[in-house]
This record gives structure tokens, C-alpha cells and sequence, in this order.
């Protein structure tokens, strides 16, 4: 038997649904770009859903975790826990009552019915069906027990479950719009559990009964949900209820091809937010993992996104979540930005030295944003500039092939020319350092490099002319004495 599809003239209505069991995942982010860029371009509503019923895996703090993430990433929703709509609640666990009005229908019409197998029962069951290979799953034992008897067996009191019964024969089909029509017969199909004892409902129950009130018309969601696909159609099938269009995404997956996890890969997107990756990168990048541009230019916003995005082109491939490549896209967005509003996203981030004013950062900021990879190496790439650093070692100033009476002849050359210096201009510093070189028959690192170090106390600093022109005369010749001081000892 196969249900009909919701009619897909509607305005898009669609849903990311996590769970507030840890930290914001960066597949929530995945999914919602997806469905929320759907949404717009149909002129439709993007909903937030928190899934809460696993009490056991409850975390209170990870639902304001996932709604700041989200937020920070502008994949904001239409209605959501936070912002109310139509079909409020949107958090799960104050929807018992939906729920329950659900459960209510399926058991009487027959789709339903309680078990009162012990956990006991129904591990032995699970290990005999191991032992002899056979299908894991329940047998069916209570589904022949009287509704007379379960009525009076629940009003008793005795600890039941709430199970869907499966057809016994015959197959569920449905269509998934990425991946074609999928059948899979019956009697592989779990009497899967739609309440637990504890009175909540499954994933399975409440995900079609919001599903249905919330008036979803695609559910977008991640592979690992196809499986309960079937379950999920037979119960829009027991209520009469039209299907929605069903999509689900690859998965992202480690290099080695395993789904994405937090052993192999970083997954949280607090993690992303705090080394400094650039929301736009993230979005691009996870928007490269399921689709791709027309033009094959890789770098692009949100806008160029919407324009070009289709939903039924997302790819069924199996992405890779490659680390390189997203610090790759987050420098090409950092590049994109003005350099005053990348000062202030490294100011609002808390990436600034501490104490310092977006003035000072900015000084520094043009010779640096070609070395930044994330905005969270900032303080420690520039820290050489907001003050002194360690001195450095006597090793450090003194070159291969060079020795430490020709770095301290070049440092005390250099300290002179800076402070006899009128004008401390990109020009008279080059061309004035370039004459010492030829004037002492030095080779260029026989310079630069006690240089750089005295200055920075650092081999990978930027381009050494800029450095001495952001330390100004003062600073450049303060740090040369002291390095030459190094090197007398
Ligand atoms: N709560 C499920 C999750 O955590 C939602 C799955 C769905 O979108 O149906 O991914």
C-alpha cells in the first residue's frame, strides 16, 4: 500500500529537529541550510523543533547551545520554541497531550495495541533470535491479547508499552525525492514501540504526530533516518494522513568514510565558533558537501546560495568533512570581508588582545589577513605587536652559515640606520636596509633573519618592512638592543 504525497503547491513548510543531548551539531546546521533555504525560496516558513522526549540523554543546558549556534550561523527559524507560531508548543516534551490524542485514534482503529512484555521477556527474546540468526525484533506475543483484557490489564496498572501493528503481509512503499521510490516488505518492519513505559512517546510517534499538526510538507533530514522511513509511512497510513515529500541528505563523513563523529573530526559548532571559523565559510562549506555551483566557483555567500540552489540536485554521494578545506573557504571569506568590519567581528568574537581598541587592531590588521586562517590565531600571531615579546634565544638570532658577530653587526647596523631615520616610510626602510647588504656584503638572511627575530621573536611574522614600519623607530630600535645585549652574552 502507498499513501499519497501532500500536495506540493503549498508554500514550503519544513523542520530541523534536534535533540538536546550535547552540543550543537554541526549536522543540525547542515540539515537546517537546506531546509531553510527551501523554504525562502518558496516563500514558505523554516520551523525549529526541539525533540526532548529521550529524557535519559536530556541535556538542559543544549537547547540554548543550538538555538545561539544556529542564530550565530543566520539560519534563524519562523516559529520555534523560542519564538512561538501557530502550532505552539514546538518543544516536545509539552506535547504529551498531542501525543496521547494520537494513540488514542491508532487503538481504536486497530493500528495499535499494548505490550506487556517485561524487559526480561524481551532480552531473552532478542538473544534466542541471535542465537539463531534470525531477524532481531518483537514477535508479536501481545498483539493477540484481548482489547478487554489490555484495558483491564493497563487499569490494573500493570508497566506497558504502546506498540504500531505492522501489516503482517504485503510491503510499504514510498518515494524519497533524491533517492527514488524505496519498498520494503512488511515482515522486516518492527512492531515498533510508539510509547514507552515511562508514558513518553518514541522518536517515531512524536516526529509523525508534529510532522502532521505543524503541517510539514518536506521532511528534509539525514540518511541514517531512512531506515525509519517505512515505520514513520505506515503510521501517516494508520491516520489517514497524506505524506510529505521525503528527502534525506548524505550523511558527512569522516576521511575514512565512517559517519561524521567527534573521535575523528570536530562536531560541535561551539567548537567551530570558538577557533574563529567565519559563519559564511561554514555555510559555504556545508553547502558544498551536498550541492554544487554552476560555475565551479567554490567561494560563495548565501545569496549566490539561494539563487542557485535546488533541492532535488542535492547529491546522494557521501561527503567528506575536509578540515582543509574548510580552513581553506573560511581564509577566502576572511579575505572577502572590509577590513573594519573584520576588525570588529575579531573584537565581538573576543578575539582581541586583551584591553586593545579596534584603532590598534586595525593598524595591525592589513599586513595580517593574508596569514589568517582563523580569526582564533589572531592574538597569538599578533601578539609580537601589541607587546614586547619573550626575548629570543641567541640561537634564534644567529642564521645557518652565518655566526653571532655578524647577526650582532647586523643588528647594531640596522639600530643605527632606524634611529637616524627622518621618516619611518615603507621606502627609506627597504631601500635603506637593502644598502647595508651590499654595503657589508652580507647575504639578505644574514639580516632579516636576527631581524625578524628580534623584533617578533618569531620566524613567521609578516613582511618584515611592514613589521618595522607598524613598530615605529622607538620600538624597532628598543628590540634590536636588546637582541644585540643577547647576543654579547
Ligand atoms: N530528532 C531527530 C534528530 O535528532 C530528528 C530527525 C528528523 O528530522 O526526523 O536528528
Amino acid at each position: 500500500m502507498s499513501a499519497s504525497e501532500t500536495s506540493s503547491n503549498h508554500p514550503p513548510r519544513v523542520r530541523v529537529a534536534p535533540s538536546p543531548t550535547g552540543d550543537p551539531h554541526v549536522g543540525t546546521a547542515y540539515v537546517a541550510l537546506f531546509n531553510r533555504t527551501h523554504a525562502r525560496q518558496g516563500g514558505g516558513q523554516f520551523l525549529l523543533r526541539i525533540d526532548d522526549t529521550d529524557r535519559s540523554r536530556y541535556q538542559a543546558t543544549s537547547e540554548d547551545h543550538i538555538f545561539h549556534a544556529l542564530e550565530w550561523l543566520g539560519l534563524n527559524w519562523d516559529e520555534g520554541p523560542d519564538k512561538g507560531g501557530p502550532h505552539a508548543p514546538y518543544r516536545q516534551s509539552e506535547r504529551l497531550e498531542h501525543y496521547q490524542s494520537l494513540i488514542e485514534r491508532l487503538m481504536a482503529s486497530g493500528h495499535s495495541y499494548r505490550c506487556f512484555c517485561t524487559a526480561d521477556r524481551i532480552s531473552e527474546l532478542r538473544e534466542d533470535q541471535k542465537a539463531n540468526k534470525q531477524r532481531l525484533g518483537y514477535d508479536g506475543a501481545c498483539r493477540e491479547i484481548s482489547p478487554e483484557d489490555s484495558e483491564r490489564r493497563a487499569t490494573a496498572g500493570e508497566p506497558h508499552v504502546i506498540r504500531l501493528k505492522v501489516p503482517n503481509s504485503g510491503e510499504t512503499v514510498f518515494k524519497d525525492r533524491l533517492r527514488g521510490e524505496i519498498r520494503v516488505s512488511n515482515d522486516e518492519i518492527d512492531d515498533q514501540v510508539l510509547i514507552k513505559t515511562d508514558g513518553f512517546p518514541t522518536y517515531h510517534l512524536a516526529n509523525v504526530a508534529d510532522d502532521i499538526s505543524f503541517g510539514i510538507t518536506h521532511v528534509i533530514r539525514a540518511e541514517e533516518w531512512l531506515i525509519s522511513t517505512p515505520k514513520h509511512v505506515l503510521l501517516y497510513e494508520a491516520l489517514d494522513e497524506p505524506l510529505p515529500t521525503f528527502l534525506h541528505v548524505s550523511l558527512l563523513r569522516n576521511a575514512d568514510k565512517s559517519k561524521i563523529s567527534k573521535r575523528k573530526n570536530p562536531v560541535s559548532l561551539n567548537w567551530f565558533r570558538q577557533e574563529g571559523y567565519l559563519p559564511e565559510a561554514i555555510l559555504n562549506f556545508l553547502a558544498l558537501m551536498g550541492w554544487a555551483p554552476e560555475d565551479d566557483n567554490e567561494v560563495f555567500d548565501m545569496e549566490t546560495f539561494e539563487e542557485q540552489f535546488c533541492i532535488e540536485k542535492l547529491s546522494t554521494g557521501a561527503p567528506i568533512f575536509d578540515m582543509t578545506k574548510l580552513d581553506w573557504l573560511n581564509g577566502m571569506h576572511i579575505r572577502k570581508l572590509p577590513i573594519d568590519t573584520l576588525a570588529d567581528r575579531i573584537l565581538s568574537e573576543g578575539f582581541g588582545p586583551e584591553g586593545e581598541s579596534k584603532e590598534r587592531i586595525l593598524e595591525i590588521l592589513p599586513m595580517m589577513i593574508d596569514r589568517l586562517t582563523r580569526l582564533g590565531e589572531f592574538t597569538d600571531k599578533t601578539r609580537w605587536f601589541f607587546q614586547t615579546p619573550e626575548p629570543p634565544t641567541k640561537e634564534d638570532l644567529v642564521p645557518k652559515k652565518s655566526d653571532a658577530e655578524t647577526s650582532l653587526a647586523a643588528l647594531k647596523a640596522a639600530s643605527e640606520f632606524f634611529g637616524s631615520l627622518a621618516s619611518f616610510k615603507h621606502d627609506a626602510i627597504a631601500s635603506g636596509l637593502d644598502e647595508l647588504i651590499s654595503q657589508h656584503g652580507w647575504k639578505k638572511p644574514f639580516l632579516f633573519m636576527p631581524l625578524r627575530f628580534a623584533l617578533t621573536s618569531r620566524k613567521d611574522s609578516p613582511d618584515l618592512i611592514e613589521v618595522i614600519g607598524a613598530l615605529g623607530a622607538k620600538q624597532s630600535v628598543e628590540r634590536i638592543d636588546r637582541a644585540c645585549e643577547i647576543l654579547r652574552q
